[in-house]
């Protein structure tokens, strides 16, 4: 009931929506696949974005090399199959699967199947653990609608005011209402990986989405990575170190296994890790790249599965919104009952809390949200017999989950990145677009930017 329109990604902005979406396939085509013949390509990391750059350069001849840190593809888009069911590490739901969603069009080529989860079979629950009743939820969604209608009526976009303090200026009370600080939690913090602390109040739901209703894909979400990886040279286990763009018009890339040289290098690691400075570019990026990647926030969201010998739950449910303090703290649990035969729920912990929770060992994690759980099951909560969790905030080759605008950030912060620099390094990733950043067909579409860059340049 709570999603009246409170789709995580698409509340209140479809109208917003430009009608016209960023095409999807590239506008070059395969006119000739040797165009690019004498042309050597460098990609490092081994993401969707990665990938979906390497992937358009070979088909138009490149010869290209993949160099990943990590010992195997993928990134932030991992299915882990150990509990019989996919646990996505990282992306779990296809974003408004439209036939013009390029990662919708990846799954369909592999023939993946989808369920689409329903935000409105839902059950909510109190601090106390009893059930919201529908007036409550109506309150609920009726806050969360003044809070974004009083944005969209007073502020400017270059407004440099936080949600919160908009949530402030609106109607104070509302950051002491647990209730309603639980739906800018388990909503607006999920869906935008930082704390509504430090998200801009203009910019926060100003991006884009295509339509349809999200699904997750019960075949594995990482599926869709093998036929962009299929042919291309991959190193793994390659950790770029250093990268040199200006040498003789070539580009120089320093690993921990030696040195690769080419006369382009796509850039399409983390945003973590550029802000972390794990690499090092000669020359420095010019001042504009170094200043938008301090400005962008980059948060995290903490996914925590365990499974049960029965379930103690209503298994038709999908969701149980759970309110808990600190807020962000394992507010939000999907039931895999729901397109799986596996007892499992998978809580998330988002927001500032998020950060906490991935630098907890596996066992304080589950201590932790079993007694969210216990709050509301009681003693029905057994214990788990399998636990899978996420630290993305400690993954020293991602640094967090994913980027999102902090006050004072503009759009261009996100998408001048992607310009290419000294037409010879061109940085990918989803903190590069800001339309479509935080996804995985946002992270998609700039990996196929960022060749077409290179193949204009080279035809
Ligand atoms: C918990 C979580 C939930 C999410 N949920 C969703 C969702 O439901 N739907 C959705 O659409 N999106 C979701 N996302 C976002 C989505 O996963 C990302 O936007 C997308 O996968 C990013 O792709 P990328 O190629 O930009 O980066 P990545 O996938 O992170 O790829 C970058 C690669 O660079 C490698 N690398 C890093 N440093 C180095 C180095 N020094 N040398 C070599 N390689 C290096 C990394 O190991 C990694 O493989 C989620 C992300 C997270 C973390």
């Amino acid at each position: 009931m709570l999603n009246r329109n409170i789709n995580r990604r698409r509340f209140i902005k479809s109208f917003l929506m430009a009608t016209g979406v960023i095409a999807v396939s590239s506008r070059i085509g395969i006119k000739n696949a040797h165009a690019l013949e004498n042309i050597s390509v460098i990609v490092v990391g081994a993401g969707i974005a990665g990938l979906g750059a390497a992937n358009m350069l070979r088909q138009h001849g490149a010869k290209v090399t993949v160099l990943e840190a990590k010992p195997h593809i993928g990134g932030r888009l991992l299915t882990d199959w150990s509990m019989g069911a996919p646990f996505e590490v990282g992306a779990g739901w296809i974003h408004g699967p439209s036939s013009d969603n390029p990662t919708k069009k990846l799954a369909d080529a592999v023939g993946a199947k989808y369920v689409v989860t329903d935000d409105e079979n839902a059950t909510y629950f109190d601090l106390e653990g009893y059930e919201y009743d529908e007036d409550e939820v109506e309150r609920i969604v009726d806050a969360w609608e003044g809070v974004l209608d009083h944005i969209d009526s007073n502020y400017e976009v270059n407004d440099q005011r936080s949600l919160v303090q908009a949530i402030k200026d609106y109607r104070p009370a509302y950051l002491s209402d647990p209730a309603i600080m639980w739906v800018f939690s388990a909503y607006t913090e999920f869906s935008k990986g930082g704390a509504i602390e430090k998200l801009s109040a203009p910019l926060f739901n100003w991006d884009s989405a295509f339509d349809g209703d999200d699904v997750v894909v019960t075949t594995g979400y990482d599926e869709i990575l093998k036929p962009l990886a299929d042919g291309i040279d991959v190193k793994l286990s390659h950790n770029v170190t250093s990268i040199n763009y200006q040498v003789d018009e070539h580009v120089v890339v320093q690993t921990d296994k030696g040195a690769f040289e080419a006369d382009y290098c796509i850039c399409a690691v983390p945003l973590g890790v550029l802000k972390a400075n794990k690499i090092k570019f000669q020359p420095d990026l010019p001042g504009s790249y170094n200043a938008s990647i301090e400005k962008l926030g980059f948060g995290s969201v903490t996914k925590l599965a365990l499974k049960f010998d029965e379930p103690f739950w209503d298994i038709e449910t999908q969701y149980f919104g759970i309110t808990t303090e600190p807020k962000g703290r394992w507010n939000y649990w999907l039931n895999y009952r729901t397109f799986s035969d596996e007892n499992i729920l998978l809580g998330l912990s988002v927001g500032d809390y998020a950060l906490e929770a991935d630098r907890m060992s596996d066992k304080e994690m589950v201590d932790d949200a079993l007694k969210v759980l216990r709050n509301v099951w009681e003693d029905d909560v057994g214990e788990p017999i399998e636990v899978l969790a996420t630290h993305w905030a400690t993954d020293p080759f991602t640094l967090g989950a994913y980027s999102f605008p902090r006050p004072g950030v503009t759009k261009s912060d996100f998408d001048d990145l992607g310009e290419p620099i000294e037409n010879r390094l061109i940085l990918a990733g989803e903190h590069t677009i800001f339309d479509y950043a935080g996804t995985t067909h946002g992270a998609y579409m700039t990996g196929t930017r960022a060749a077409e860059f290179i193949i204009d340049e080279e035809s």
